[in-house]
């Protein structure tokens, strides 16, 4: 796929899986902290064997024994340039897998399998002004991209975060939001809702793009967040001049193996375990516009 990250580690890009990646590492449940009603951010240290290294925007296969296992993107830590220290997830209990994942106490263990997936083509926008959209849950994944963007801010336009959420209670990580603006990132925030202390903007994440300042003939766009909410903001940046070769999202399908055997998470000809979930827009065009694929 032009313009896609390195294969990813982990990820088969069509050779035979490796037996191994199917047989989850142990690892101890560190800290945890709730950031939402349902939403809680979780660190994990492996119990034997090194920090996983990876891409920002890849996912692991986690596992609270005996509930299932789910894939959540990797919003922090590792070994790697992405991040240092013990491995992040955040994680919204939406069903048995993620409740009993955000459950666990302190001290538990988790299975955890990967890094698998394409990441965000981080490297190769220098030079762009970069637009970083997120929708609810959907800035998790994009967490490490935006620490590696800021980690070399000089070698970047603009940098530009349109986050909404659905109120102001439910965005996450609000701390870091200061520290990313004042580090160089512009950062936009709607709700769909909110109380009369909320001074900032209420309205779904596409107008934030019509309001922001950014050079569309040199801006690239990384999306994540519900399907409805990026096929909305693809076509305001498409109004505003961003080419669908310059807006990559990442994509959510059913998924079971992670490796590309089981084919759940088939979106057209692709397995999105495999070949996303860091998707160009252009290549997603075809398959989006057919209902309900
Ligand atoms: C590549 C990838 C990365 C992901 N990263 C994250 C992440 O970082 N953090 C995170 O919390 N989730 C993430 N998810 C979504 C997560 O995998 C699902 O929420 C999980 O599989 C649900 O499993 P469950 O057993 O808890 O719920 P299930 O029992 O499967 O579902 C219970 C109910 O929740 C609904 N549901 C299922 N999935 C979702 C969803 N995604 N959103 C809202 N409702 C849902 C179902 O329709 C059902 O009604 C990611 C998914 C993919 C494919």
């Amino acid at each position: 796929m032009p313009g896609q990250a390195e294969a990813p580690t982990g990820a088969v890009g069509g050779a035979v899986p490796d037996p191994g990646a199917m047989v989850p590492a142990p690892f101890t449940l560190s800290a945890k902290r709730q950031d939402t009603t349902d939403t809680w951010t979780l660190e994990l240290e492996p119990r034997g064997g090194e920090r996983l290294t990876f891409a920002p925007g890849q996912f692991t296969m986690l596992s609270m024994f005996g509930t299932g296992e789910v894939p959540i993107s990797i919003s922090g830590g590792g070994g790697g340039e992405a991040g240092e220290g013990p491995l992040v997830h955040t994680v919204r209990a939406v069903g048995l897998a993620t409740r009993a994942i955000c459950d666990a106490p302190v001290g538990a263990a988790l299975g955890v399998r990967g890094p698998f997936g394409r990441a965000w083509p981080v490297h190769e926008l220098e030079g762009a002004d970069v637009l970083v959209i997120a929708g609810g849950i959907g800035l998790a994944p994009l967490r490490p991209a935006i620490r590696a963007l800021l980690a070399r801010r000089e070698r970047y336009g603009r940098l530009l975060l349109l986050y909404g959420g659905r109120s102001p209670e439910q965005l996450l990580y609000p701390g870091e939001l200061e520290r990313w603006a004042a580090r160089g990132l512009d950062v936009a925030i709607t709700v769909d809702s909110a109380g009369p202390a909320w001074l900032g903007h209420v309205g779904v994440v596409p107008q934030l793009v019509h309001r922001a300042r950014f050079d569309a003939a040199r801006a690239v766009a990384l999306l994540c967040g519900p399907e409805v909410m990026m096929r909305f903001t693809f076509s305001a940046l498409a109004r505003a001049g961003v080419g669908s070769d310059r807006v990559y999202a990442s994509m959510e399908r059913n998924m079971q193996c992670g490796i590309g055997h089981c084919g759940h998470c088939q979106l057209g000809p692709t397995l999105v375990c495999r070949d996303g979930p860091v998707y160009r827009w252009s290549e997603l065009e075809p398959w989006l516009a057919i209902r309900e694929l």
